[in-house]
């Protein structure tokens, strides 16, 4: 791909405005790695962990090993990570209807959670269909503030309220990405805080944290600062492009348990589940997360600066650092939006020659339209992009396997929307 001296010329002056972040980019990849191999080294991995079983699956000691090492490396008690939970919002289904009952609380406090919680909470879609509403668990939300911290007056009151009323709120609930929101991501220390806070008031109260997008972003994850369970998906930044599905859960070894019977059975819990082949998958997509973590956050800073100096508003800017891997740029009109998204495809490895178009889909109340040349469908650790088709048109995009080729998506985007912008 060619590329015009105006985008080149942005881009050599973004990489150099850019190194300092770069650098400290690379320094959190580092230590990541480093606590990885400590893993491994600790639970002395050897070839005959990525042996498979079928069936039960009992006694699969590569499934057992690496639950544990997953558990050391998030600062859990315990953990599991399994390839046949089909993708984030199973993982966190998993996790709620493991620690709620009927009349329990659930009270997400980072506000609105994330379209496909909001169906299995039961706030959204038909009842009768099995949501947690259904059995009776209780819900409420608390808003986080306009300087988009949490609402530490709010949040008081009603763990107190639900103390007083001799049932402590049973889950308090926490999305760390802004996801596809207008409001800041929540960095680990700030997790950290609410934690403390709310275990201060009701300590018997579980803090559930939503981790999609957000893992190894930093040093540490919002277990090691106190969480009790937190959530992910392994097409996302902990599958280190290399699982081809899953997801995890971690936590206290009492949370973690709960869960487990919900992943297969009370009694069951994690004794079973034979891996059929997938195991080293996500060894090795564990080993690689750190790293390629960091190359889709280098891909969003740069595509940050590139658009900032075209002139685009973007979110985060271009000098903010980082808690998860979502780069948003507000393109206003709607055939930049299509520029842009058309842009990143033509600079993917896989399906560069499709053309995206804005698309109807369901449970979108505006045509959205996708970019995704990935290797494994719908992975956005992966560059891929989409966007509702409404005011004010914004892109959101994340992942890069490899910085070199996010950054060739990147300035493919930049150029179609150049083009797009002379028509
Ligand atoms: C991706 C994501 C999820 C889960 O989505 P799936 O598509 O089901 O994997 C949940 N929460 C957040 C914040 C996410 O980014």
């Amino acid at each position: 791909m060619e590329f015009s001296q105006k985008i080149n010329d942005i881009a050599t002056r973004a990489e150099q405005a850019l190194e300092p972040l770069f650098r400290r980019i690379d320094e959190i990849s580092f230590y990541n790695t480093n606590k990885i191999m400590d893993a491994f080294r600790e639970h002395r991995v050897a070839a005959t962990n990525f042996d498979t079983t079928s069936g039960y699956g009992y006694d699969d000691r590569g499934r057992d090993v690496l639950d544990a090492i997953w558990a050391d490396v998030m600062g859990a008690e315990a953990a599991f990570v399994r390839h046949n939970i089909v993708n984030g919002t199973q993982a966190l289904t998993i996790g709620l209807f493991g620690l709620l009952r009927p009349n329990d609380l659930m009270c997400s406090i980072a506000g609105k959670p994330y379209d496909t919680l909001e169906e299995v909470i039961g706030i959204a879609g038909e009842a009768g269909n099995g949501s947690l509403a259904d059995f009776g668990v209780r819900y409420e939300q608390i808003d986080l503030t306009d300087d988009g911290g949490f609402d530490f007056d709010k949040i008081g009151t009603v763990l107190r309220r639900e103390l007083e009323g001799g049932r402590p709120v049973k889950v308090i609930f926490i999305q760390r990405s802004k996801g596809y929101l207008n409001r800041k991501t929540l960095s680990v220390a700030e997790i950290g805080e609410a934690v403390r806070f709310v275990k201060g008031i009701s300590p018997e109260t579980y803090v559930v944290v939503d981790n999609c997008y957000g893992e190894f972003t930093e040093k540490d994850e919002p277990t090691a600062v106190g969480a009790d369970m937190i959530i992910g998906s392994l097409i996302k930044n902990p599958g280190g492009g290399m699982a081809e599905t899953g997801g995890y859960i971690a936590g206290t070894a009492r949370a973690v348990e709960l869960a487990s019977y919900r992943l297969t059975s009370v009694g069951c819990g994690l004794e079973v589940g034979a891996t059929i082949g997938q195991t080293k998958n996500m060894y090795k997509g564990l080993f690689y997360a750190p790293h390629t973590t960091a190359q889709a956050l280098k891909t969003a800073h740069l595509a940050a600066y590139v658009f900032e100096e075209l002139g685009y508003e973007v979110e985060p800017r271009w000098n903010v650092e980082r808690s998860d891997i979502i780069q948003s740029v507000i393109t206003r009109k709607p055939e930049l939006l299509c520029a842009f998204c058309q842009g990143i495809q033509k600079g993917s490895p896989v399906d560069s020659f499709v053309t995206p178009m804005p698309w109807a889909m369901p449970g979108y109340t505006n045509e959205v339209i996708m970019a995704a040349g990935t290797f494994v469908q719908g992975a956005s650790i992966e560059l891929s992009a989409d966007g509702p088709m409404r005011e004010p048109y914004t892109a959101f995009f994340q992942g890069g396997l490899t910085y070199e080729s996010g950054k060739i998506g990147i300035m493919s985007a930049a150029e179609a929307m150049l083009q797009a912008a002379e028509k």
